[in-house]
């Protein structure tokens, strides 16, 4: 199995793009490109050449870096093939249920619609990796701007299905945010509480509160979670749909 390298790129305002990097063939690839000068920046000093860009959606924050590091660097582009037209961007453009091969390793295109209709997750299952952008944030999720709170909730389940010790990159730093109202939503989730205490100690040192994994997001998220009892208790929606109570959190969150 390979041992990639992987370096999470702050860019922008809050946005990460992940570099994945094969020490043996030399491969490197960048989920996303929300900015080309940080990314050429951290390739020129690790001493890596861009082979590969993973494009997960459409919007200009993910993609905006791909036309400059194509005058750079011989890569091919990768993106769903529901924004190809649209964006032209891609050399090759992938569906749900798409198996890739990255520096001999499979990644699996998993589509996750809802924050947009193209979007796409990629999981790695030899290396229990997986990049969702912005579709699962660590405590959250992402705003629901194409798709409907039902189409968001399944792509949410296809991630929370993944195994729980795969780790999470995602598409911005927004955790402390999130956090504050997860708990404003679940005062009395202790697992959430701990996990906020972390997570405010760690942002007031600037550090990245990502990479998660799947297990945390299902103890603390609560957008992971419209199916379980006590955060429909919490919310006073005690045997209330899962579409329903997703629908409810996520607009709450909208108005936090
Ligand atoms: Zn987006």
């Amino acid at each position: 199995m390979a041992d990639f390298d992987i370096v999470q790129l702050p860019a922008r305002s809050d946005n990460y793009a992940v570099l994945v990097h094969d020490p043996a063939s030399g491969a490197t690839a960048s989920i996303d490109a929300p900015d080309a000068a940080p990314i050429k920046a951290e390739l020129e000093a690790r001493g890596w050449t861009l082979t590969h860009i993973l494009v997960t959606h459409k919007h200009l924050d993910h993609v905006e870096g791909i036309k400059p590091l194509r005058q750079a660097f011989d890569v091919t582009v990768i993106g769903p093939q529901k924004s190809a037209a649209e964006t032209g961007l891609y050399d090759r453009t992938v569906t749900d249920g798409d198996h890739l091969e990255f520096a001999g390793t499979e990644v699996q295109v998993i589509e996750t619609p809802g924050h947009t209709l193209d979007h796409v997750s990629y999981f790695l299952p030899g290396q229990k990796l997986a990049f969702v952008a912005d579709t699962l944030f660590a405590l959250g999720c992402g705003r629901v701007f194409e798709g409907t709170p039902e189409m968001m909730w399944e792509s949410l389940k296809k991630l929370r299905a993944l195994p729980d010790e795969t780790v999470v990159y995602c598409g911005h730093e927004y955790t402390l945010a999130n956090a504050e109202f997860a708990v404003s939503v679940e005062p009395d989730n202790a697992a959430l509480a701990d996990r906020a205490a972390q997570i405010r100690a760690l942002r007031a040192e600037d550090k990245p509160t990502l990479p998660t994994t799947i297990k945390r997001e299902k103890e603390t998220n609560p957008f992971l979670r419209a199916d379980d009892r006590g955060l429909a208790d919490a919310l006073g929606m005690a045997g209330a749909d899962p579409v329903t109570v997703f629908a409810e959190v996520r607009g709450r969150k909208d108005r936090f």
